[in-house]
């Protein structure tokens, strides 16, 4: 049996629209996700007997039972009992509890090297299926690219890739949000908002901030993306964060195609269409920030989710 390094992308939302609950007590959503091109290296590796041991070189990242990778490990050995145990060894790039689906793309990574190791043969759609047990963001997470989510995340539609698009991604070091918490306090606040019949869902599907979107994107109207991402969860996690929305203040004086919060946040992002425009705009936004705690990555979009970078 062979290992793999596999490498794992990040994820930003251009869009997270929240329709309402789900009787599954998960939120009804509307993504529109984006791989770019900031990742964990993930090298999975055959073990003698049934054991499942993460290792991981960022001391933040829970290496127990807890890691989505353990229990990635664990679903496929519960499905395809016989093939052994795994080593699981992270190299943590993607910033943790970021709104970047870090966890989230080392649970596909698993998934997927498990399926070359055992020699499975798995398709996209089988992955995905196991991928749904683990979390929202995971399903995306295999394929990635730019796709269009809906369900909680699972009903993944592919959407024309969008070339030449350059994210700055921007995190203090010290702020992380938990996923539940962001959804929590965006419910307290705005129930209001909230579809909970089918009927009403599908009218918010068809009437909402993702129709613009992706006209925008099927035009390739990089100006018209820019002005049409969406997060609704910036109006509850920017009021309680205020650094979080100082930081998109900064970046919207600067002027880039469009500037958002990923997901639960608080990474903010900011799209450019050039690499020298994502460099000059990482370098402002530090400049005028001027705190260490800050921290910037400049990264492309990219058209893959889950890769082997090489069979070891
Ligand atoms: P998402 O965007 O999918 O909501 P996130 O990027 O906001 O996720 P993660 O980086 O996945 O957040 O981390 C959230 C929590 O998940 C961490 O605090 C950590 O305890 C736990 N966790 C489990 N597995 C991992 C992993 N492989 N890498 C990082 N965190 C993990």
């Amino acid at each position: 049996m062979q290992s793999y390094t596999l490498l794992a992308p990040a994820k930003i939302n251009l869009l997270l629209e929240v329709i309402g609950d789900r009787p599954d007590g998960y939120h009804e959503l509307v993504m529109v996700m984006q791989s770019v091109d900031l990742a964990d290296e993930v090298k999975i590796t055959p073990l003698a007997g049934d054991r499942i041991i993460v290792r991981c070189d960022h001391p933040m990242v829970p290496t127990d039972s807890s890691n989505l990778a353990y229990k990635a490990a664990r679903l496929m050995q519960q499905q395809y009992p016989g093939h052994g145990g795994v080593e699981i060894q992270i190299q943590k790039r993607i910033p943790i509890g970021a709104g970047l689906a870090g966890g989230s793309t080392d649970g596909a990574a698993t998934l997927v090297g498990l399926d070359l190791m055992w020699n499975l043969g798995l398709t996209q759609a089988e992955l995905e299926y196991y991928a749904a047990q683990l979390g929202s963001d995971v399903p995306f997470c295999v394929g990635g690219g730019t796709k269009l989510a809906l369900g909680r995340g699972e009903e993944l539609s592919p959407l024309a890739d969008l070339d030449q698009c350059y994210a700055v991604l921007a995190k203090y070091d010290s702020l992380s949000v938990s996923t539940p918490w962001a959804y929590q306090t965006y419910r307290t606040r705005f129930a209001d908002c909230y579809a909970n019949s089918p009927e009403a869902q599908e009218v918010r599907r068809r009437q909402g901030p993702s129709v613009p979107l992706l006209k925008a994107m099927q035009a390739q109207d990089y100006v018209q993306i820019g002005q049409c991402l969406h997060n609704d969860l910036e109006r509850a996690v920017l009021d309680e964060l205020p650094r979080v929305a100082r930081l998109k203040e900064t970046f919207l004086k600067h002027q880039p195609l469009g500037c958002l919060m990923s997901g639960s946040g608080p990474t903010v992002f900011a799209l450019t269409q050039t690499q020298a425009e994502a460099q000059a705009l990482a370098q402002q936004v530090q400049a005028a920030i001027a705190d260490a705690d800050l921290q910037c990555w400049v990264t492309q979009f990219c058209r893959f989710g889950i890769s082997v970078l090489e069979p070891v």
